[in-house]
Formats: structure tokens, C-alpha cells, sequence
């Protein structure tokens, strides 16, 4: 039954299906329980957002179950998929339609026909393939995250030192530091390069703890590394100790000149729970954000995207998937996917027809048309408001309130900056947007009259 859904799916998809499931293998499916084992979390990522949605509607076509997955991270999966492509440029591939010796529970087909490459010391599994500097389309708003990346690879000096890269989900951060990697290591071979999450980071210092083994850990990361790549830095909000040691690590690092990159979802200042030494560190090279791409740079990302993946499609649609997504580039690509997934199943040509008829009904169409006029006028209604009250300088508490709300709610479902935020809510100083955002986060979690509100609103949202 597996086979023969994942064969369906695979029939489905653009030339993209064998290297993504070459990283992931089939384990076990009891009851409603799939469990698949990925080789690393951007292989899990990128299978659970743009595949999994339709091999689940397959599953239960096909067997009448509603199934649920569980993910089994396993970086030890033999030999990833992603090592072979590490080595060559990318380049389109046809549409493969699958053969029946393919149709296995796990791809180790398409794995096994991969080359082996040497290892290096940033395991290639930790570095996406495609998230080079080639691959990156630039415009103002990622401008100069891209510079200072670029200058930051090539031993940019002290004034990179570190970089803090931040911005909103899937705008392109991690992208950026892989691509950092990648051109560290064709420049400097020998340059010792780590990168990992910040979740990683933790994990490993708390099983160093465990095992006695921190002078291993410590080595690691303070001796033995010539470039320290952390993504998601915001991960380590609140947890004390592992704070104290990246501190340590950081200072180890930039005392001896070696080049720290570090991305987050906030700017330095507006991390939450962390230690003010830790903020000023990373405060002090450059701290270079990212925006929400501008139209025309969105609609080359598409363009982009569609001949990487083959994807054969028109100028207007490129336009038309530009505009209906808007914040948040991830979803704009899986939009793309998810499209070609199911013009390859028709044999359709990803039209402008087509993708009108697709997207109308889809839950994505609806999200990310959200602007923040959806979410001032929501609020509105619900505290029956009127929307210039939200961008007035009235600071009676019920508007306040609303206001912040409403803030908040923005910050959460739109990744806009703070400074964009601040002028749609008649020129407010960003800080008064972050602490607004802020408060209500904190308020959430504490007052259940708070959060039966937001709650209202975010049910409002939903049907809009
Ligand atoms: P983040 O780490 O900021 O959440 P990612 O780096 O994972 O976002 O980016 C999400 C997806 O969007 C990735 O597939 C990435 O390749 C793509 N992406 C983001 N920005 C760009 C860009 N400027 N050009 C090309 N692809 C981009
Ligand atoms: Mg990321």
C-alpha cells in the first residue's frame, strides 16, 4: 500500500522527488502511525511542507486512514542524497516517471546510485546543496544581509565580525548560510568550518554535560573551527548555561580573529530572555536584516525556482504566484511545487488557468492574501473599533489594547519588520511596535482573558 502511494506521488512531482527522498527512508506503519526517518531537518522540512500534504490524501484515498507521521531524525541514514549534488552544479531535471523496481518503501535506489565524496569537516548532510550564493536571488530587500554574507565568506575582517543575519521565516537566512559554507570551503578548503542550529548547539552541550566530555565540545568549537555558522541564534532564549558557554565560545572565537555568523528571527536588541553581554556581542559587527522581498524580486525568485526544478511556466504565472504570496519566500516556492506536483499528475502546463483554478481553493491562497488592513480591520470588528483608532495617537486603554493586539497579530501572521509595522500604524517608532508585541507574547501566555480574545480574532481570520 506504501509502495504504491509513494509511487503515486512520485508520478506527481517535478524532477526534484528522488533527491529529497533520497534522504528519507520508510521505518514503520502501525495503526495510524507512519514513521519515517529523515536524514537531516531540511530534508524533513521539505518533504513534510511540499509532499506530505498530498501523500497523505493519497494514504487515505488508498487505505481509508487518516494517517499521522512521525519523523525520526537520523543523521547516520546511509550515505545522503545530498552528498552527490554537494559536488555537481544544479542543473533542471526532466520529469522521471517512476520504474517499478523503484517503487521500495525506502529510495535507496536513487541513493545507491550516488557518488561517494570525501568527508569534510562541515558534514556535507548539514549543507543544502541548492542554498548557494547562485541560487540567491538579490533585491533591496536582502541586499546587504547578501554583501555582508558574501564579504563575511571571503575573511571579510572585523567589521563582519561577527554577522547577524535576521529577518522573518523563510526569508532566506539559513539559505544564506549555507551559501557562506559552501564558498568558504571552495576558497579555503582547509578552513575548518561548523555549522548548526542553535538547537544543535544545546543539545550537544547538554550531552557533553551528561558524558563528561565538554573538553571534546569545548575543542570543538572553540579550537578546532576557523568559521562558526549558528542559525536560529532566538532558539537559545532562556536557557541559561548554554548561553554562558556559546558566550565563551564566542569570545574564544573572536579573540582569535575567526569569523562567527549567526542568524535569528530578531534583531539582537529584541531577543527575548537573553543575556545583555550576549546581545551587545552580537550587536557588535554588522547586523544586517531581511525583508519581505519587493514584488520583482519575488517574481524572479519564481522564475528562478522554476528553472532549478524544470518547471515549465509563463511570465504571467510568475506574476500572479508573486503577488498572491507575499511574505514569506518558503511558501512562495512551495506554492510553485505544490503546483507542478499537480500539473505533472494532469499533464497540464502550469498556466495561468490552471494556477487560478488551483489556488482559489487552496489554504494558502487565503493566508497569504492577509494584509495588515485584514488583520486592523479583524480587530476592529472585534472590539468595535474603528480602524483610524488603530493608527490614531488615542492612547485611551481599550484602543491601546486593541492597538497592540493588532500589532501583534501582524508581527505573528505577516513578517513585516518592525519599521514597516510602526508606519502602518500611523508612524510609530518600532520600538513602540517590538515592546507592544512584546507585551501582548507575555500577556498571552499569562492572562486567559488575553488569549480568548486573540483566539476570537484569529477564528475571524481564518474565514476571512
Ligand atoms: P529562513 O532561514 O529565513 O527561515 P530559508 O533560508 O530557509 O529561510 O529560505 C526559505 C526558502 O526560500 C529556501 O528554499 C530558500 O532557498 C528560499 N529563498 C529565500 N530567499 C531567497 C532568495 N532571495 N532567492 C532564492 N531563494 C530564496
Ligand atoms: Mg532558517
Amino acid at each position: 500500500m506504501f509502495d504504491v502511494a509513494v509511487g503515486k506521488t512520485r508520478e506527481r512531482s517535478p524532477g526534484t522527488f528522488d533527491q529529497w527522498f533520497g534522504g528519507i527512508q520508510f521505518d514503520d506503519w502501525t495503526g495510524e502511525v507512519l514513521t519515517l526517518r529523515a536524514q537531516n531537518e531540511f530534508v524533513l522540512d521539505w518533504v513534510r511542507t511540499n509532499f506530505w500534504p498530498d501523500l497523505r490524501e493519497q494514504l487515505l484515498t488508498l487505505s481509508g486512514i487518516s494517517v499521522q507521521v512521525s519523523w525520526i531524525l537520523d543523521p547516520h541514514l546511509e550515505r545522503p542524497v545530498s552528498l552527490a549534488t554537494m559536488t555537481q552544479p544544479v542543473r533542471p531535471r526532466p520529469l522521471s516517471l517512476p520504474q517499478p523496481e523503484d517503487l521500495r518503501p525506502s529510495y535507496v535506489t536513487a541513493v545507491d546510485r550516488m557518488p561517494v565524496v570525501e568527508r569534510r569537516r562541515v558534514s556535507p548532510e548539514d549543507i543544502n546543496p541548492r542554498f548557494t550564493f547562485s541560487n540567491f536571488v538579490v533585491g533591496p530587500s536582502n541586499q546587504l544581509a547578501h554583501a555582508a554574507s558574501v564579504a563575511a565568506a571571503g575573511g571579510g575582517g572585523r567589521r563582519y565580525n561577527p554577522l547577524f543575519l535576521c529577518g522573518g521565516t523563510g526569508l532566506g537566512k539559513t539559505h544564506l548560510v549555507h551559501a557562506i559554507a559552501h564558498r568558504v570551503y571552495e576558497e579555503r578548503p582547509n578552513a575548518r568550518i561548523r555549522y548548526l542550529s542553535a538547537e544543535r548547539f544545546t543539545n550537544e552541550f547538554i550531552t557533553g554535560l551528561q558524558h563528561h566530555r565538554m573538553d571534546e565540545f569545548r575543542s570543538k568549537y572553540r579550537e578546532d573551527c576557523d568559521v562558526l555558522l549558528v542559525d536560529d541564534i532566538q532558539f537559545l532564549a532562556g536557557r541559561v548555561q548554554t548561553q554562558e558557554e556559546f558566550f565563551h565560545t564566542f569570545n574564544a572565537l573572536h579573540n582569535a580573529d575567526k569569523q562567527i555568523i549567526v542568524t535569528s528571527d530578531k534583531y539582537p536588541q529584541a531577543l527575548e530572555r537573553m543575556e545583555e553581554r550576549l546581545v551587545s556581542r552580537f550587536a557588535s559587527g554588522l547586523v544586517a536584516d531581511i525583508q519581505i522581498p519587493e514584488l520583482e524580486t519575488r517574481v524572479a525568485i519564481v522564475r528562478n525556482k522554476a528553472a532549478l526544478e524544470g518547471i515549465e511556466t509563463d511570465d504571467d504565472v510568475a506574476i500572479f504566484l508573486a503577488q498572491a504570496v507575499r511574505s514569506n519566500v518558503r511558501e512562495l516556492e512551495g506554492t510553485l511545487i505544490r503546483l507542478a506536483a499537480k500539473s505533472s499528475l494532469t499533464g497540464r502546463k502550469v498556466d495561468m488557468e490552471f494556477v487560478k483554478a488551483e489556488l482559489q481553493n487552496t489554504f494558502v491562497h487565503r493566508t497569504q492574501m492577509l494584509s495588515v488592513e485584514d488583520i486592523q480591520r479583524a480587530v476592529c470588528q472585534h472590539f468595535h473599533l474603528r480602524t483610524s483608532d488603530l493608527t490614531s495617537k488615542d492612547r485611551h486603554k481599550t484602543i491601546a489594547f486593541a492597538r497592540h493586539v493588532a500589532m501583534y497579530l501582524c508581527k505573528q501572521r505577516l513578517t513585516c519588520s518592525f519599521p514597516e509595522l510602526g508606519r502602518a500604524f500611523g508612524g510609530r517608532d518600532h520600538t513602540t511596535v517590538m515592546s507592544a508585541v512584546r507585551k501582548i507574547e507575555t500577556q498571552r501566555e499569562d492572562d486567559p482573558a488575553v488569549r480568548a480574545h486573540i483566539e476570537a480574532i484569529e477564528r475571524k481570520l481564518a474565514v476571512e
